[in-house]
């Protein structure tokens, strides 16, 4: 498009010099101006000013019929502003139009940038596609003026047609040229004006509050969002100095100095705390930019900013969750890691110690499962509100999850200063707990494994290993208690995981084999019942016992296998035992996990059934340990065990720590006081006690009563004398191998009934 100033941009014509050379005179003509003027000025609707153009030009002009085309917004086509005398069918053919180097006068003109004279449309190459429809509309000659902007760009065309040919004079340039000017001035003046409204409208619309205030910071405007954000309206504010109120405690030469330096094309970011007009505190981010006049000299600062607190608080929380446990708002894994890395490195460079206590609490299942969920979470709660009273701000307390806690104790003078620390913990822990809705005290230990940096481990991992190891040490040590990491326990732990090899092994080679130790009757001094008791005898290690290997086997899930060995063995022998006429009852030991497991009935009963036995002949021997589950859940896993047939005897009674209640609540055969009762039970009048009212109370509730490791003739008898019902231990016999088991029976059934001949 043509780049040449067109003479209207000169601005050397005007109307009223065409009114007087064209001697436009008359009173119609000036009033018709004047009412042009009047629209434009009063702003009419663009529509009306480029009719009464045209109207006006064609009265001015007698012959020509005006038309003002408009340049679309894609600069491409020209749509219908003013031809009110042109036929509309005219006018649609016209409206949106290409422009092009050929494309009638007006499509040429607008498309060149330069007027456009067409003296015969018919014989005019630029009307090649359009001079059928000009003949239709009886239309000859066509000159047309681009209507020009005054930044130069063009807004359309001004039209005049003739139905002759016909050539301009000056005049009619003149006149066409002025006609252009005065669309081009209403056209401006309108856009103009869609722009104001469009800014106006963004300024209020806008979800960011804007203030605008002179070179003194003394506001001057406010859009809603202002209004909405902060309380106050432009009546509350203006004239006050904006600072004063986006950042209070700044004065005004603060203000100078730190806007000094921007110019039109930087601005300046910043968060502030700042308050509503209600007193509510809130959070804004804010940038000021600033307007200068050309000369250099700041015309106005805008200040445009959003509410961020809700975002803040969002992040805040988002923040949160990421680092902090949700029940114990606990720092979670993720920032004891964050702390742990930054302690090691503080430690490299002051060559200086720091500790990881590891902490788990003690039969935490089991209390979780007696007490329910919610009561579990609640003590949980209480526990890591002790265990953050309890320490110094300077460690860093987390919980892993579950019922698992880590203690960072940065600088460490003395190993001796993290037992002091772990002891007071575990005081602090065993303490009683006051549950809501609960309304007994409840309790809970926590045993704690330590391990030291950089001594026990040079990274997080090693660290963690160390203080692991340490925990499980605790644990074995009989729990509420804490242990520091050794060398020592490494070579347990790995020790351990050997065994776990070998103990894959062992069942698959033949390593294992059933003990039976025989249960004396103290009514008949019959042997008619007998425990099974696993032995190990390891190809390099020699005998294991199984107070060793069973809690690794249960650690590791392989106790289900040699649960199933163990069971295959022990029906096999009851076989044997009927096969030689001898009618013994055995007890099988039944491991937690398998109780727990859901498979234990069906593969004990195919164990029976493989091996023709009758359940008679069987006791399964459990914990105490298993009651602290829930009870409904208890009554099932007991009755299913029941549908077998077999009896079910209580293990080791005394030494767990579950209420006497389950004794009344769920179906038992027998109970077994454990060895530590019966250990120096001769001298000890408390123990004397207590075995009476284990046997007291076993008899009031149909149970039988196996007292465990009676190795002396003063047990023995003192056991007879107080009617427990029967003896198990060295006194009678040790646990035996088969052979020498049915071997043992015999001799004893033979003593017992001098009738008794064994069938082989
Ligand atoms: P437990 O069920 O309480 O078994 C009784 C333990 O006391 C046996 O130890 C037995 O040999 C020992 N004992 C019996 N009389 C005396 C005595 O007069 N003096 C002394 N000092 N000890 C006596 P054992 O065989 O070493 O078994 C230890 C534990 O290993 C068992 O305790 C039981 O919890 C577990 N266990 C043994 N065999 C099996 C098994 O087949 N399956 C399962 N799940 N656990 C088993
Ligand atoms: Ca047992
Ligand atoms: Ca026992």
């Amino acid at each position: 498009m043509s780049k040449q100033p067109t003479e209207a941009q000169t601005g050397q014509h005007s109307l009223s010099n065409i009114r007087y050379t064209d001697g436009m005179t008359n009173r119609n003509s000036i009033m018709r101006y004047n009412r042009l003027m009047e629209m434009l000025l009063t702003h009419a609707p663009l529509d009306y000013i480029l009719n009464e153009l045209v109207l006006f030009i064609e009265k001015e002009k007698p012959g020509i019929i005006g038309s003002i085309l408009l340049l679309s917004d894609d600069q491409n086509h020209l749509t219908s502003g003013a031809a009110p005398n042109l036929p509309d069918f005219y006018n649609q053919t016209i409206d949106g139009m290409a422009i092009g180097s050929k494309a009638g006068s007006c499509g040429t003109a607008a498309y060149h940038g330069k007027r456009v004279i067409v003296t015969d449309i018919e014989n005019n190459e630029y009307w090649a596609d359009f001079k059928g429809v000009a003949h239709q509309a009886n239309l000859r000659a066509c000159w047309s003026e681009p209507i020009v902007s005054s930044t130069k760009k063009i807004l359309g065309t001004f039209a005049m047609y003739y139905q002759e040919i016909k050539a301009p004079d000056e005049n009619d340039i003149q006149l066409i040229l002025e006609a252009a000017r005065l669309a081009g001035t209403a056209i401006e003046q309108t856009n103009a004006e869609k722009h104001q409204q469009l800014t106006t409208n963004i300024f209020n619309n806008l979800p960011y509050a804007i203030a605008t205030t002179d070179s003194n910071f003394q506001i001057l405007s406010i859009n809603n969002a202002f209004e909405r954000i902060t309380g106050y309206s432009l009546n509350d504010i203006e004239g006050l100095e904006a600072f004063m109120l986006m950042s209070p405690g700044k004065s005004s030469d603060d203000y100078r100095e730190e806007l000094g330096s921007l110019d039109d094309t930087s601005s300046r970011k910043e968060e502030i705390r700042t308050q509503r007009k209600s007193g509510e505190d809130y959070l804004i981010e804010q940038t000021i930019t600033v307007l200068r006049s050309p000369s250099g000299k700041v015309d106005r600062y805008i200040w445009l900013f959003d509410d961020i607190s809700a975002r803040k608080r969002a992040e805040g929380v988002i923040q949160h969750q990421a680092n902090y446990d949700l029940l114990t708002d606990l720092p979670n894994r993720n920032l004891l890691l964050d702390r742990l890395n930054w302690a090691i490195k503080l430690c490299n460079k002051n060559q200086s110690k720091f500790g990881l206590l590891v902490l788990d609490l003690d039969h935490f299942k089991e209390i979780n499962d007696s007490l329910g969920h919610e009561l579990g979470d609640e003590l949980l709660k209480h526990v890591a509100q002790r265990l953050k009273q309890y320490i110094k701000t300077s460690d860093s307390i987390s919980r892993l999850g579950g019922d698992e806690f880590a203690i960072v104790i940065p600088n460490i003078n003395e190993v001796h200063d993290l037992e002091t620390l772990a002891k007071g913990l575990i005081e602090e822990i065993s303490k009683p707990y006051s549950l809501i809705n609960k309304e007994n005290l409840s309790y809970i230990t926590t045993s704690i494994g330590i391990s030291v940096y950089p001594n026990d481990g040079d990274s997080i991992e090693q660290l963690f290993r160390s203080a692991d190891q340490a925990m499980y040490s605790a644990k074995e040590q009989g729990r509420n208690c804490f242990s520091l990491y050794t060398q020592g326990l490494q070579e347990k732990s790995d020790s351990q995981a050997k065994l776990h090899q070998d103990l894959k092994v062992a069942i698959q080679n033949n390593q294992l084999e059933l003990y039976y130790q025989p249960i004396i009757n103290l009514k008949t001094n019959q042997l008619d019942k007998a425990e099974c008791l696993i032995r190990w005898n390891h190809p390099e290690k020699g005998m294991i016992s199984p107070a060793t290997f069973i809690p690794i086997a249960e650690k590791t899930g392989i106790i289900k296998e040699l649960g199933y060995w163990i069971r295959e063995q022990a029906c096999s022998q009851v076989k044997s035992c009927i096969n030689d006429g001898l009618k013994i009852r055995f007890s099988v030991n039944i491991s937690t996990l398998e109780f727990w497991s859901g498979e234990l009935v069906s593969s004990f009963l195919e164990s029976m059934e493989k091996h023709c036995v009758v359940a008679d002949y069987l006791t399964v021997e459990i914990t105490e340990s298993l009651f602290m589950k829930n009870q409904s859940e208890m009554v099932l896993a007991l009755s299913n065990l029941r549908t077998l047939g077999v009896r079910i005897s209580i293990d080791d009674f005394g030494t767990g720590y579950s209420s006497l209640s389950y004794l009344g609540s769920f179906p038992l055969d027998e109970l077994k006081i454990d060895k530590s009762f019966i250990d120096g039970i001769e001298g000890e009048e408390r123990k004397q006690s207590l075995v009476e009212a284990m046997i007291t109370l076993s008899n009031k509730l149909g149970m039988k009563v196996v007292a465990e490791g009676v190795e002396t003739q003063g047990q023995f008898d003192l056991l007879k004398n107080k009617g427990c019902d029967y003896i198990q231990g060295y006194y009678f016999s040790k646990p035996l191998p088969a052979a020498q088991f049915t071997e043992f029976a015999i001799q004893q059934w033979i003593k017992a009934n001098p009738e008794y001949s064994s069938p082989i």
